[in-house]
């Protein structure tokens, strides 16, 4: 029996670095500290080898991989989509081999932070680390997002329970504020909830920007929110040490998208006249952060990325995996730790169904299951090491805790990648 300590637990972006571990046989017994979403991912999984399989049938990994690297090398518009649950090195060599063949490279980031890389990119991101926010922040105010539940040890290791060096007693020196559609279970432990009516984010953003300029309201509502608890609002925020916002896809996936993110962004940059302030989006998956750092470090452009040209094209709305798939244009499909047969609207579900696809994964997801060719692999932070970056940007190095007996993602792709180049 082996006692594994300060393992990270790769489910979500806040990639807590703290969990023990018990493993028994090279199986993992026992999970300590992980909230639920993490104990499943480190009690689901099952190192044993697995083959390869080509059409069902399983097969050697050089077989596997010459017909992986035959469908994208003879392919008129390969995508390759996903990468967020995978490691940087394994993000990089994916964008490498997109470049090799042409193809559309896009990661889950277009369907749930895309508009926040958009709204970045038009007015820049004013953010700061986990640490700071769990030394400094005395106000924390969630927007469209339920971190209870999504991400549940948020409040407990970065933002409203720790102590932190100016934040002597936890809790007691913060306020929370949520503002949110519903009445959440983040909602329900907030100091003051702000509910709004459906779709008016924008608008509310915009009220509370004219409120903070000192302007006057003639309305007496604002998207259903009576102006009177907007201007308190306003007052908390300027009279706090240092606030954050966290925003989540109530905010990115409704109406406005980039436009709400937009007008956070530049409200956190007007607060900066009055306090200390930033804004932070709430990462799903555990290295989807990782992702964007990497296609903008090597492409310029976060994700929807085309090199049928030769060089990378930005196409949210054209080269999203969503739309190629939707639309009939990609002939050939790479999956990388991502489950879009489970996730994506029907058409483009159906469309996957018709086209060769191969599915590079730890675990057997619906989209292996229906895969030309299906490559299980090693789990990155279980049993293969890599590197990954937290919500905040900050990367960190992930143990393999397991005894590796698959392929890691990385060697795939490299497999791969060295395949097409001979085709
Ligand atoms: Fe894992 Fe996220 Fe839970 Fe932390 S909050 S244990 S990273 S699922």
């Amino acid at each position: 029996m082996k006692i594994e300590k300060n393992v990270i637990c790769t489910f979500c972006g806040c990639l807590c670095d703290d969990i023990t571990l018990t493993i028994e046989n090279n199986n993992i017994t026992k999970v300590e500290k992980a909230c639920a979403n993490g104990r499943g991912l480190f009690e689901g999984y099952d190192p044993q080898f697995r083959a390869p399989r080509v059409n069902g049938k399983e097969v050697a990994f050089p077989e596997a991989i010459k017909e992986a690297s035959n469908i994208l090398s003879s392919a008129r518009y390969p995508l390759i989509y996903g990468l967020s649950s995978t490691s940087v090195e394994a993000q990089r060599i994916s964008v490498q081999l997109a470049e090799t063949i042409g193809a559309s490279i896009d990661s889950t980031s277009s369907v749930c932070h895309g508009p926040t890389g958009l709204a970045m990119q038009s007015v820049g991101e004013p953010t700061c680390t986990l640490g700071e926010i769990k030394n400094r922040a005395d106000l924390l105010v969630f927007w469209g997002c339920n971190p209870l539940v999504s991400h549940s040890r948020h409040f407990a290791r970065y933002s409203a329970m720790p102590k932190g060096r100016f934040i002597s007693e936890g809790r007691k020196d913060r306020k929370v504020v949520v503002v949110d559609v519903r009445r959440s279970e983040t909602a329900k432990s907030a100091d003051i909830f702000i509910q709004i009516r459906q779709g008016y984010d924008y608008e509310v953003l915009l009220a509370i920007k004219a409120l903070l300029k000192g302007k006057v309201l003639s309305a007496t509502e604002v998207g259903g929110v009576p102006t009177e608890l907007l201007q308190q609002f306003v007052h908390t925020m300027k009279s706090c040490r240092y606030g954050v916002i966290f925003f989540g896809m109530g905010l990115t996936m409704t109406k406005g998208r980039d436009l709400n993110v937009r007008e956070v962004f530049s409200l956190v940059r007007e607060l900066n006249n009055y306090t200390r302030f930033s804004a932070m989006p709430m990462r799903g998956h555990g290295n989807v952060t990782g992702a964007d750092q990497v296609m903008s470090w090597l492409c310029g452009y976060p994700f929807a990325i085309n090199f049928s040209k030769g060089y990378p094209r930005y196409g949210p709305g054209e080269f999203t995996a969503v739309d190629l798939l939707s639309g009939r244009e990609a002939d050939a499909l790479l999956v990388i730790a991502s489950d879009p047969v489970a996730h994506f609207p029907a058409e483009a579900v159906r469309h996957i169904e018709n086209i060769p696809s191969i599915v590079i994964d730890p675990v057997e997801s619906l989209t292996a299951k229906i895969a030309t060719v299906y490559f299980p692999t090693a789990m990155y932070g279980v049993d293969c090491e890599g590197t990954a970056y937290r919500m905040d940007s900050v990367p960190l190095r992930l143990k393999a805790p397991l005894e590796r007996q698959r392929k890691s993602d990385e060697e795939v792709l490299e497999a791969i990648f060295e395949g097409v180049k001979e085709c």
